[in-house]
């Protein structure tokens, strides 16, 4: 049989591309990126980057409208919104280097621009070429799903796609979605001066999440002057003389709310669909993702792989990253050695202010799942350092098995909570509890110090009682 250009084809330069790519390489394979775009995919250029750039913006802004809080007589601010936006530009320039194609040429990754169509499980087209391959990995990500709104065609609407190019702040910005990016990017906007209005349908913003947790958020978005309608459905759009109306419908009452720009963040679909899957038979799941096996090969060709927001079932680049080790491992090895993609401890974090980390099991879950479990928390109000930063608020939600100290799940809400959570993920991945983590060391005074409290919490509830009176009274006698 004639040999194969490649060992391996990666279609995507995003996360789960590089990552995969880099892996391949690293093993000496010959392997082949593919980007039509822009490499660094959506993480880079319109996701995870530019929006913890924004991030930092405004929670700049947010510390000078609290500047009393921090015993300061002033403090005043001007800025331009349109230099707001260069500096996310900035930023991504900055972080460009890391995904480019010269750092994947070097690390030895064949970097070829172009849009790649896949014409059999084995030949990859490009810019009028044919790459032969024994392996394919696909890495095409996810792009904003646009709701079917009556009327929305009459507005030049917002995704995460094309935000990042406005230069002028919206004076009223509707933002439809209150999962982690809507919920992000709402305080963003409300904290640079838009008026924001932010429409969810559940019950609450961050529904994953525990109804506590999210409340704590919409609490703070509303004190910061959010307008968080729940429960409320986008009915239509209508413009009328030169003015544009979201009309929305909340418990069987329509409302018309006015605004400049309208922002939808309803969440990503997977890019499925203009390469060559549909051709060549590939199945896609119901949510509309590359179905795949426990191994990340598609469930229709056993040498074609799927990482990243294509193949979801999370949407986060530390995920994608995950994935792609698996698929490059078992693209490159598979039959002598392969390995099932393991889920069990997934994090992530919405980093809004505070921030909300998770890991694991939260109450909702466990009850869902009817898993036995026991609930420690640490009020995040009591921690030295917290307090003397004034950000002395939020908490943290310990799951564990009952009687025991084993971690099931975490929930962080506070300042750097994306942070903090770190070392109860590797907790739960290397299996150590809470009686290590309340051995562990940690400096004052510093927030990692509430990882160790929470632990005590959790000691204090299950402190041996018949010990302890035992203890009593052979001091008792000792004295
Ligand atoms: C606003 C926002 C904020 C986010 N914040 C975070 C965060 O804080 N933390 C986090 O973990 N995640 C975050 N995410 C999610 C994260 O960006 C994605 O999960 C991650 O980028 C997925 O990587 P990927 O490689 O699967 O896909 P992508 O990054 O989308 O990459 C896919 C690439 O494939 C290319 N491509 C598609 N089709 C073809 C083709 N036929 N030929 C060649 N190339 C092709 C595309 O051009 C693209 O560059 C955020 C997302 C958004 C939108």
């Amino acid at each position: 049989m004639a040999k194969k250009d490649f060992n391996v084809i990666t279609i995507g330069g995003g996360s789960a591309g590089l990552v995969s790519s880099y892996i391949c390489a690293a093993v000496k394979a010959k392997v082949a990126l593919i980007e039509k775009h822009k490499m660094g995919g959506d993480c880079l250029n319109t996701g995870c980057v530019p929006s913890k750039a924004l991030i930092r913006s405004t929670k700049i802004l947010s510390y000078i409208k609290r500047h009393k809080d921090y015993g300061l007589k002033s403090a005043e601010v001007t800025f331009d919104f349109a230099e707001v936006m260069e500096r996310v530009q900035n930023v991504i320039k900055k972080v460009e280097p890391h995904d480019s194609i010269e750092r994947y040429s070097n690390l030895g990754v064949d970097c070829i621009t172009g849009a790649a169509k896949i014409l059999s499980p084995h030949e990859v087209s490009v810019n009028g070429k044919t790459l032969t391959t024994k392996n394919i990995i696909i890495a095409t990500g996810a792009r904003p799903f646009v709701p079917p709104i009556k009327g929305l065609d009459q507005v030049d609407y917002l995704t995460t796609d094309n935000l990042w190019d406005i230069r002028e702040l919206p004076k009223r910005l509707v933002i439809v979605g209150g999962g982690p990016i809507g919920c992000e990017l709402a305080q963003c906007f409300a904290r640079l001066g838009s008026k924001v209005t932010q429409i969810q349908r559940a019950a609450d913003i961050l529904p994953r999440e525990d109804e506590e947790v999210a409340e704590i958020v919409r609490k703070r978005f509303t004190e910061e002057g959010v307008d968080v309608r729940v429960k409320s459905n986008t009915k239509e759009v209508v413009v009328e003389n030169g003015k544009k109306f979201m009309v929305i419908e909340n418990g069987g009452q329509t409302e018309r709310i006015e605004f400049d720009q309208i922002l939808l963040a309803v969440g990503r679909a997977a890019n499925t669909k203009g390469f060559g899957l549909e051709d060549i038979g590939v199945k896609l799941a119901k949510n509309g993702t590359v179905e795949v096996d426990d191994y990340l090969r598609t469930t229709t060709y056993n040498n074609m792989y799927a990482c990243g927001d294509v193949a979801g079932p999370y949407q986060f680049t530390h995920t994608a990253a995950h994935q792609a080790w698996y698929c490059a491992v078992n693209s490159l090895f598979s039959p002598l050695k392969k390995f099932k993609v393991d889920y069990r401890v997934i994090p992530w974090c919405t980093f809004t202010d505070p921030e909300v980390a998770r890991v694991g099991l939260n109450e909702k879950e466990a009850k869902e799942k009817s898993i036995p479990y026991e609930v420690t928390r640490y009020n995040i109000d009591d921690l030295d350092r917290a307090i003397a930063d004034s950000e002395d608020h939020g908490m943290l939600k310990v799951l564990t098995v009952p009687g025991k100290d084993i971690i099931l799940g975490v929930t962080m809400v506070g300042h750097h909570a994306g942070d903090l959570i770190a070392e109860y993920v590797a907790a739960m991945k290397h299996g150590f509890g809470l009686n290590k983590i309340l051995g562990t060391i940690h400096i004052y005074p510093t927030l990692a110090e509430s990882n160790k409290f929470a632990a005590g919490e959790w000691k204090k509830a299950h402190a041996p009682q018949g010990l302890l009176n035992f203890a009593k009274k052979f001091h008792a006698w000792r004295r």
